[in-house]
């Protein structure tokens, strides 16, 4: 039995802490804490260029940043938003915050992502827009997805928190959909600790955003106006959030993203260990990238086939050794007590996400792992108790 620290899935990502002092200098002394300060609009900048994409809105956290994505969006209340039971809880749960209607259909077995076909049989007349995610960073069927939807005219919103800097035929995969919303929450490839952002190409629903974001108050260009009481009835028009991003997180962004490359270089030999490890064993299987994506590296899933072992006992094994795998995603969102009884949660209606959410298991992967002799032991841990 291994002893020792708990191994956990994942590790924040640290900055440099001279980076970080330095950047808390500078908003100390400033004394501009929030609200859209330096180190928020240089930050989102910055984040824009590091992904390639003209502009994105960067929010509190990425849940914030679903809600007010499908928000803009002004979909009719009580209408169907088709989405996959295999992720998040803040996929689905987005959509009733804003009152609609998740619509869960089933997923593809090689990518895990939403189904196209099962997504054009779940269309009905009370249908407004769909929400497939990345996950895993394995992108979505889009090209069908944009077929589907420019076919029946609905919007598209894409769950991209596993899918940072994610490119498909060397493009961005967060310009794909009319929005696509990212997490940069502690757990997540790269984080602000608490954070998130949407990208979005349509300059109107970039400034709905903006104003969404900031209790609905509109752009200030008109701030004259207000001083004056001549339009001060124009000035909040719509329902908003306080989904503003803080001075201290935007300052960890920055500093996060200059420890980046070394963390995905060290998640390449990370990866590269576990698939040269572990490809050989009967009953696992390591689900592969298409080729013409670049991996996001920020999960390693395996799945887990065997008639010898389950998933659940290769988990109780690594386990007891102070190893700590997740069943991610298991349960299925669609079992959750607040969506089982949709009609759409049906076991029959979702065969394979069931199957998927009993074999998957996501390993320990974190870039420090691979200079310890830690992976190495979550190998001969698993190869042993595969036996
Ligand atoms: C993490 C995550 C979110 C939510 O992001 P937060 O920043 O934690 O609010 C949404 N969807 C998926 C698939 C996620 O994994």
């Amino acid at each position: 039995m291994r002893m020792g620290n708990p191994i956990q899935v994942t590790k924040p990502l640290i900055p440099k802490k001279d980076d970080i002092f330095n950047y808390l200098h500078e908003i100390m002394d400033s004394g501009w804490v929030t609200n859209m300060g330096p180190q928020h609009n240089i930050f989102e900048r910055e984040i824009s260029k590091f992904l390639e994409v003209p502009d994105l809105k960067i929010f509190s956290n990425g849940t914030l940043a679903l809600i007010t994505a499908l928000k803009a969006l002004d979909l009719p209340e009580g209408s169907e938003v088709i989405t996959t039971p295999f992720t998040f809880a803040a996929t689905p749960h987005a959509i009733s915050w804003n009152k609609l209607k998740p619509v869960f259909v089933d997923i593809e077995e090689e990518s895990m992502t939403i189904s196209p076909s099962s997504i054009e049989r779940a269309i009905t007349g009370k249908t407004s827009a769909i929400l497939p995610v990345h996950v895993y960073g394995f992108p979505c069927d889009v090209t069908s997805i944009e077929r589907i939807a420019n076919t029946y005219g609905l919007k598209v919103i894409y769950d991209a928190a596993h899918a940072f800097s994610t490119k498909l035929d060397d493009r961005p995969i967060i310009e794909w959909g009319d929005m696509s919303i990212l997490s940069f929450h502690a757990t997540k490839l790269f984080n602000t600790i608490e954070g998130g952002a949407i990208c979005c190409k349509n300059d109107n629903l970039m400034k709905k955003l903006y104003e969404l974001r900031n209790f609905g108050i509109k752009e200030l260009d008109n701030l004259e106006d207000i001083k004056e009481g001549i339009k001060t009835k124009d000035y909040i028009d719509d329902i908003g959030i306080n989904g503003k991003m803080n001075e201290i997180q935007a300052a960890w962004g920055r500093a996060t993203l200059k420890v980046f490359h070394t963390e995905i270089e060290a998640r390449k030999r990370l990866y590269a260990f576990y698939f040269s490890q572990l490809k050989g064993i009967e009953g696992i299987s390591i689900p592969k990238m298409p080729v013409n994506t670049s991996n996001s590296f920020q999960y390693f899933p395996i799945l887990i086939k065997s008639s010898r072992f389950t998933r659940d006992e290769i988990y109780e094994e690594l386990k007891r050794n102070n190893i700590f795998s997740r069943k991610y995603f298991y349960p299925l969102c669609s079992d959750f007590g607040c969506y089982r009884d949709l009609e759409s949660s049906a076991r029959e209606n979702l065969p394979v996400a069931h199957k998927i959410s009993q074999q998957i298991l996501c390993l320990p992967f974190y870039g420090e792992l691979i200079d310890s002799d830690i992976v190495k032991e979550i190998v001969n841990i698993m190869k042993r108790g595969l036996r």
